[in-house]
């Protein structure tokens, strides 16, 4: 079985003031032992959140790391030792905003997995197609090319200790969100590709689907065979809209 996992984005956003208020709302909420749950804030903010989270049942992952393990000249880059130092368990690693804004390429992404890794960090890897993409009826050989670099690279060894999300572009931020079908296709390619390297690892391995979930559209998403939780962005800033997708998530 699967522990369902839910992880909130919360990208370029908050204060201090607005970090702290969010906090205390989500130390308001039923949260489900079931489901693990992790936040990821700006990096600035990461050990404020660390220290409000203390005693409940939230990690904290980073939104990206450096491609390289240790320490150095990179002037201002984060490493994921320094993540891992700090108290973070995850980190986000080749979301598309990244991919596609800061020209982010597979290879980029496939060492940032490695770094995170080597520092004892668990890689949320995320990958999705364009609107262009799936016009063209691309979407299965995109998400497929993304993997197989990691996999290639690191091995299926490596997914027992990392997590998939699987984000079409064109459904983040938008208030488009996939259908459950379109979604449990592409979770189902993945979970097959893993599979030809490691039936095992594959089966193990926690698939979250991201995109304009909200905790209207989140139980019916979640309900699929091969989606086991949700990586939030907007409705992440909003702890009763948050908490409630992690309630559809242990259910
Ligand atoms: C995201 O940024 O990973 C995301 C899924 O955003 P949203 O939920 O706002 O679409």
């Amino acid at each position: 079985m699967r522990r369902p996992m839910v992880a909130g984005n919360w990208k370029m956003n908050g204060t201090r003031a607005s970090v702290a208020e969010l906090i205390e709302s989500l130390r308001l909420q039923q949260l489900p032992a079931a489901v693990e749950i992790a936040v990821f804030p700006s990096c600035v903010y990461i050990s404020q959140v660390l220290d409000g989270v203390n005693g409940i049942e939230i990690a904290v992952g980073a939104q990206d790391g450096a491609t390289q393990a240790g320490f150095g000249a990179l002037t201002g880059e984060v490493s994921p030792a320094q993540l891992a130092d700090v108290g973070c368990k995850w980190v986000l690693v080749g979301h598309s905003e990244r991919r596609l804004l800061l020209g982010e390429s597979d290879e980029v992404v496939s060492r940032k997995f490695s770094a995170a890794q080597a520092s004892g960090l668990k890689p949320v890897l995320c990958l999705g197609e364009t609107l262009e993409e799936r016009r063209a009826g691309k979407t299965l050989e995109v998400v497929e090319r993304q993997l197989a670099r990691v996999l290639d690279d690191q091995g299926i060894a490596a997914f027992e200790s990392a997590v998939i999300a699987y984000e079409p572009v064109w459904a983040i931020g938008s208030g488009l969100t996939a259908t459950p079908q379109q979604a449990q296709e592409v979770h189902a390619a993945i979970r097959e590709q893993l599979s030809r390297r490691d039936r095992r690892v594959a089966e193990g391995v926690r698939l979250l689907y991201g995109g304009s979930v909200k905790a209207e559209n989140a139980a019916e998403l979640f309900s699929m065979a091969d989606i086991d939780g949700g990586l939030i962005g907007g409705a992440s800033l909003k702890a009763d809209e948050f908490g409630a997708i992690c309630r559809a998530a242990g259910n």
